[in-house]
């Protein structure tokens, strides 16, 4: 590329902007982690021998990542030792060991071999499974491999480190090699592969180290030392800026370093608006290890537990009551006092089957899933009512339907946990002795019962990440459609005011459990149209925090007035943008998702 006449020409690379921020630098490459192991076919009599290697090999790299977790934890800053949990717990899983000695045995290979064998079939599975949270896991598991392979062939190289500050460009990184690298000269980061829900993509939002995945073929066009600049907010990679892009960027870089330092001192200080009306801001969580977060973001409650998470890295086994009952009790420790809500299993027949289903369906997103899934299997439905009942003896513990289509599912779900909570007290088993059911609207039918549902429930939960895609028809994991996701769309708006009103006409309270209100120009029109309370990802909540303490409710009331009789998604924003003005809306990171075509 050097000796090209394009060698120095300023290339723009877009991507997804997973870690916002701004970082203006040179390149280092980081090569590719793949590792061949060799295949070995093994006498009966070393069968033994090779699963004493593969034992010796877990040990080594528990005790490899158990030093690095120690390592982080004494580093200064907080570093998130804890997101290396889930590969010391994937190493000490005894269905992983057992899968890996079956394959030594049957197939008489060596244990790396063996490793190899396991992680196709494993990540075979992930495939298969249709949700995108749970299909990136696939990725530890193959960092788990990965490492057990290289430990097993003696490859362990030494991580590489960086000098002198640099802007890291890899196909990939996975998450435990950026856990262990110092990370005190990275920049930024830019990978070809990947997305926003990668664990590497979480630890680097932890780290505040601007990142922009799915890059495509941008690596292998990257030479050590090249200058370039990574914009983590919008989701854009430059490599040989001109120096005006440079100069636009020093700025840009400036104003977000600024609002990131302002959003984390307003984490503690009171959501409320500059005309003094309060709002509640809770956190989502998907994982136990993320709720030592919850406290650094200044979240009030736990707004949403997604429990179908609890299945990731059991084999999609249930957990039992006992396991059950432990998570809920932790979710609601976290939430020191106040209240957690844990919602019921949203999984889909994939999960459930392991995917080896006889009939699959030829439209999951509109087949069997969400609460109508978890009604008809009453045995996984009432042991999950049990521990939450039993969780709750200790606490403020709510449960939570999903993608609830009409009344009759709430008043079944509402039956149940009455039923499983008079078999609770028939065994004596301490349990709440009331538990709030919420529901969740999050599907078009469900607007438009919203009223009826929330009479039935006991307080009501805006899922806007699927009510968007089922109102517009837009598979919110379908990047060839994504640019028609648009949380601004009039008849998303027009929604949402339906069910705000209809909880305000039966006194229900109304939360918004969906991303939505993670992007700064979103948030304001939720304000204007009556929503005050929030649960997101606990790393949004301090720029929601931030704008809702800018803002007047009447001004985002005025400002709802007149953009919901506006054409488009893309007239609204652009009306968003003009309202709140450009340098309010400088270092709020988000504003990327909404990038409309009408
Ligand atoms: C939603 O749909 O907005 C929601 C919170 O649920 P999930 O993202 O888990 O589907
Ligand atoms: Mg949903």
């Amino acid at each position: 590329m050097s000796s090209s006449p394009q060698a120095h020409a300023e290339l723009h690379f877009t991507g997804s902007g997973v870690s916002s921020g701004v970082a203006i630098g040179t390149a280092a490459r980081l090569s590719s982690h793949a590792r061949q192991p060799l295949f070995i076919n093994v006498l009966p009599h070393r069968v033994p021998i090779e699963i004493k290697r593969l034992h010796r090999a877990l040990h080594s790299a528990r005790h490899h990542l158990e030093s690095v977790k120690v390592r982080l934890k004494n580093e200064a800053g907080t570093t998130p030792a804890y997101f290396l949990d889930p590969y010391i717990l994937m190493l000490n899983d005894a269905y992983l060991t057992q899968t890996i000695e079956d394959n030594i045995r049957q197939h008489r290979v060596n244990a790396e071999w063996a490793v190899k064998l396991s992680l196709e079939s494993m990540l075979a599975a992930c495939d298969r499974i249709d949700d995108e949270y749970l299909r990136e896991r696939s990725a530890d598991i193959r960092d788990v491999a990965y490492r057990l392979i290289s430990i097993l062939s003696g490859q362990r190289s030494e991580l590489p480190t960086f000098k002198s500050p640099a802007i890291l460009f890899a196909e990939d990184i996975l998450p435990t090699v950026l856990a262990e690298m110092n990370t005190a000269n990275i920049l930024a980061i830019a990978t070809d592969v990947g997305g926003w829900a990668t664990h590497t993509a979480i630890i680097a939002r932890s780290l505040g180290i601007p990142a922009v995945f799915g890059l495509q073929d941008c690596a292998s066009r990257v030479e050590a030392g090249m200058p370039c600049i990574v914009d983590g907010t919008n989701g854009l990679v430059i490599l040989n800026p001109r120096k005006n892009t440079q100069t636009a960027y020093l700025g840009r870089q400036a104003a977000e370093q600024r609002s990131r330092r302002d959003g984390l001192r307003l984490a503690q200080l009171p959501a409320l608006t500059l005309d003094n009306v309060p709002c509640k801001l809770s956190a989502n969580i998907e994982i136990q290890s993320e709720l030592p977060m919850i406290p650094r973001y200044g979240a009030e409650s736990i707004g949403l537990f997604r429990s179908e998470f609890l299945l990731a890295g059991e084999n999609n086994d249930f957990p039992d009551e006992d396991v059950q009952i432990d998570a809920y009790r932790n979710v609601l420790d976290a939430a020191r006092g106040t209240s957690a809500t844990i919602r019921v299993f949203d999984f889909n027949q994939d999960i459930l089957i392991c995917g080896e289903r006889e009939n699959p369906e030829a439209n999951p997103a509109l087949g069997l899933h969400g609460v109508r899934l978890w009604l008809k299997h009453e045995a996984i439905a009432r042991t999950q009512l049990r521990a939450i009942l039993r969780a709750g003896a200790e606490g403020d513990l709510r449960i939570l339907l999903p993608r609830v289509t009409c009344v009759s599912e709430v008043a079944a779900a509402r039956a149940l946990m009455e039923s499983v909570r008079a078999e609770l007290r028939a065994e004596g088993l301490p349990h709440a002795q009331t538990t709030q059911l919420g529901v969740m609207i999050e599907i078009p039918s469900a607007v438009f019962v919203c009223e009826h549902l929330a009479r039935e429930a006991d307080f009501i939960s805006i899922g806007s990440n699927d009510l968007i895609q089922y109102l517009l028809a837009v598979d919110r994991t379908n990047e060839q459609v994504a640019h028609l996701y648009h949380p601004l769309h009039p008849a998303v708006l027009g929604s949402l005011r339906h069910i705000v009103e209809a909880a305000e006409r039966t006194g229900k309270p109304v939360q918004m459990c969906g991303e939505m209100a993670a992007n700064p120009l979103c948030a304001f029109a939720l304000l204007g149209l009556g929503l005050r309370n929030f649960s997101l990802s606990p790393a949004a909540l301090p720029q929601l925090k931030q704008l809702i303490r800018s803002v007047t409710i009447e001004a985002a009331q005025a400002f709802f007035h007149e953009a919901i009789s506006l054409p488009t998604g893309a007239a609204i924003e652009e009306f968003a943008r003009r309202t709140l003005g450009g340098d309010f809306l400088l270092g709020m990171s988000g504003n990327a998702f909404l990038k409309v075509v009408d």
